[in-house]
């Protein structure tokens, strides 16, 4: 049975990413499932772009920030495998534009960190947390615990 047939990870490039990436890509090889990738650009200002625009990432822009922010995207879905259809840098809020880029095709789970930048205080960070009450699909929230020694 195919429980799932396409995935949305949800990157933030922050310490623990690469055990949520490692986590999205097994589900995806077990449920032979679609897996799709999402960074939200909201650290950079772009002044004539509205919230929620999908960056073209094959076109090139005088901005210089975000060329360095696609060039990052690029390298680290392709260090992943990810189909270039499948790859999307948005500008705007990460907790909306992930549910809404699901919504719009047809995502049936996200995958996302429990934490990302905003530490590990928190039981639950702000994006996982309104991933898990928002999100019409299901939402596996990683788990990220810190490294105890
Ligand atoms: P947070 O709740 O913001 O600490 O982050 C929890 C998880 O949400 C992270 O581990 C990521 O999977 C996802 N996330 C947070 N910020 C972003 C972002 N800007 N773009 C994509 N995913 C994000």
């Amino acid at each position: 049975m195919q429980y799932y047939q396409h995935i949305l990870l949800a990157a933030d490039y922050s310490e623990h990413a690469a055990t949520v990436a490692a986590k999205a890509q097994a589900l995806a090889n077990l449920y032979q499932a679609k897996l799709s990738i999402i960074h939200v650009l909201d650290n950079i200002p772009m002044p004539d772009t509205g919230y929620g625009t999908v960056i073209p990432l094959e076109a090139g822009s005088d901005n210089v920030l975000l060329e360095t922010e696609k060039a990052r995207f690029i390298l680290y879905c392709d260090r992943l495998g990810i189909d270039p259809a499948s790859r999307w840098l948005v500008w705007g809020v990460p907790k909306q534009e992930i549910i809404r880029l699901a919504n719009q095709h047809s995502v049936d789970l996200i995958v996302a960190g429990s934490h990302g930048r905003h530490g590990l205080a928190l039981l639950l960070g702000s994006t996982a947390n309104s991933l898990l009450h928002h999100a019409l699909c299901d939402v596996i929230a990683v788990r990220l615990l810190q490294d105890v020694t």
